[in-house]
């Protein structure tokens, strides 16, 4: 659909350049714009606005995403220079601020895995949980209560607002602050299962993820890994694992959540852990 808004802009190889660049979230499209067509950027902008029916603000991303928030710089092209819209996912409805927390619609497969895991009854620790995607879904699916950590306070604050607008206030608690001090301080030995999506860094807060599960829980260990044949990555993520975990560990599953580059792979390894 957004290829054919642009048909009247571009050529058929640069629309075919732009192919998997946009991301549409509730009214806003974002779009990732090659060097080659950075000319057009405003042109592009305004074309997907004017064919997109229900959009109301086109950003271009500035830069990747990035930093401790892991958040993106992003330019207004067309449109109101407004970065909040609502997004409907599996039934649950999200605020989201493209630009100020971290937010991505391509993990929408991996989020209804994990709320598929999830138990009744369980107590779940999301590390870095973001505006609480995968912990609003989870407890929508399932009588459970989730513990929502995240260091940014603006996506903590999207949090609360999102467990209101999901009717799910006391089934999940949303902490501001670093994870790895939130769960010495009061979620230690808490969860059945441990949610760690900071894939670049998950090494650094494996220990903290340990002290937070339960003997016998279960811990998503989330990574990124290069593989030169794309089946192998699963495997190779599981070794890497084992190679750093300081407990016994029964690996459960291993999987791609999604391609990162060429031949490297963000990664999912579900673990059991004994103490
Ligand atoms: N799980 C969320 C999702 O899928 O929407 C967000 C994942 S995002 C890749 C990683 C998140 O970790 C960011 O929101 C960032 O602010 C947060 N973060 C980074 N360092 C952290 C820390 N030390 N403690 C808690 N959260 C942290």
């Amino acid at each position: 659909m957004l290829k054919k808004a642009l048909e009247n802009v571009l050529t058929e190889k640069e629309s075919n350049e732009l192919i998997s660049a946009f991301d549409q979230i509730g009214e806003i499209i974002i779009v990732r714009i090659p060097d080659s067509l950075l000319a057009k950027k405003k042109i592009i902008g305004k074309a997907l606005l004017d064919e997109v029916k229900i959009v109301r603000s086109v950003f271009y991303q500035a830069s990747a995403v990035e930093g401790e928030f892991r958040t993106r710089s992003l330019e207004i092209l067309a449109g109101e220079d407004n970065t909040e819209t609502e997004y409907k996912e599996f039934g649950c409805r999200f605020t989201v601020d493209v630009k100020n927390a971290f937010f991505s619609p391509r993990l929408s497969t991996e989020r209804e895995r994990i709320s598929n895991l999830v138990q009744n009854e369980e107590v779940m620790t999301n590390m870095f949980a973001g505006i609480g995607m995968f912990s609003i879904m989870a407890a929508k699916k399932k009588k459970c209560t989730v513990y929502s950590l995240d260091i940014n306070p603006i996506a903590s604050k999207l949090c609360e607002m999102n467990i209101g607008l999901n009717k799910l206030v006391g089934n999940i608690i949303s902490i501001n602050g670093d994870a790895s001090k939130i769960i010495k301080e009061q979620l230690m030995n808490k969860s059945d299962r441990t949610l760690m999506l900071l894939p670049e860094r998950s090494d650094e807060f494996l220990e903290s993820a340990i002290n937070t599960t339960k003997d016998g829980g279960i811990i998503h260990y989330y990574s990124h890994i290069h593989a030169d044949k794309k089946i192998d990555a699963g495997k190779l993520s599981e070794e890497h694992y084992l190679k750093v975990t300081p407990v016994k560990s029964e690996i459960i599953n291993s999987k791609i959540v999604r391609a990162v580059g060429p031949r490297f792979y963000q990664t999912v390894v579900d673990i059991k852990i004994s103490k």
